[in-house]
């Protein structure tokens, strides 16, 4: 689908941190895969993270489990600690794409001073390419995208009914697990979800909005549209990057 350039460019295209942001359904989570399949870029998403831990029954899960069945938000700090941690790890050490994360203005001044704070334990730095994509979503569309949703419960991929995504069998096409319909997507709880998104996420893209940082693109498309306008984006975003990284080796020859 891609030309030969853009492969060439996986590296750049690797560094930076890309916050996915937009309501339950929007599409997040399928971009962020497709930005890792296309360009190696670590997606975390906090929602999956926390759906392991209650597989495992650890106890974060255990705590997490209270809210995220009912579709409210699992508290800050729990949240954050598990990006820090996952931020931690060696592939992200050129960058991640976050997905699900930051949803409320205290995640988004927590990464804020995890990222560019002096004493960081990462060393992400100012040079360091930050993008804030809100996909954009009518709500009935959202309805109608989460009710037909089933996911894989082992590699998390989404599927939906209505669209025919959802092959013969029932079953994951890249490992062959059935697939199941999140608890979460129940129909009262979707209601409250969006309305959780719109009380403490919408905050969130206005805080990115005042420091020039948010994009917002059409999510009501076919996915591949969505992604081509995500890549356009991030092309936009690294010559400026390129331009550092070339002055960066400049100053460490001399
Ligand atoms: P969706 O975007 O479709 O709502 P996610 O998989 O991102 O689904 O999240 C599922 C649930 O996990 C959320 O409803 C919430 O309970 C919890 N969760 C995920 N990310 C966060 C976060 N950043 N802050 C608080 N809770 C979160």
């Amino acid at each position: 689908m891609f030309s030969a350039a853009y492969f060439s460019e996986t590296k750049v295209m690797s560094r930076g941190i890309v916050v996915l942001l937009g309501p339950p359904g929007a599409g997040k989570g399928t971009q962020a895969k497709h930005l890792f399949a296309e360009f190696n870029m670590p997606q975390i998403s906090t929602g999956e993270l926390l759906r392991s831990h209650m597989a495992r029954h650890t106890v974060l899960g255990a705590k997490a489990r209270r809210c995220a069945d009912g579709g409210l938000l699992v508290a800050d700090d729990l949240v954050c600690g598990i990006v820090e941690e996952r931020l931690a790890e060696q592939d992200c050490g050129r960058g991640a794409v976050l997905d699900g994360f930051p949803r409320t203005v205290c995640q988004a001044e927590w990464l804020n001073r995890y990222l560019y704070s002096q004493d960081s334990v990462k060393s992400f730095s100012r040079q360091i390419p930050f993008i804030v994509i809100k996909i954009n979503m009518q709500e009935n569309e959202l309805f109608r995208r989460l009710t037909g949703r089933r996911v894989c419960p082992s590699c998390g991929r989404a599927y939906n009914v209505f669209s025919g995504s959802v092959g013969k069998p029932n079953v994951c096409e890249f490992d062959g697990v059935d697939l199941i319909c999140r608890q979460d997507d129940a129909h009262d709880i979707i209601y409250d979800r969006i309305k959780i998104y719109e009380q403490e996420t919408l905050p969130v893209a206005q805080y990115y909005r005042d420091k020039g940082l948010l994009r917002e693109i059409e999510g009501s498309r076919s996915s591949d549209a969505v992604f081509s306008e995500i890549v356009q984006i991030l092309e936009e975003v690294h010559p400026t990057h390129r331009k550092q990284l070339h002055y960066q080796a400049l100053v460490r020859s001399y």
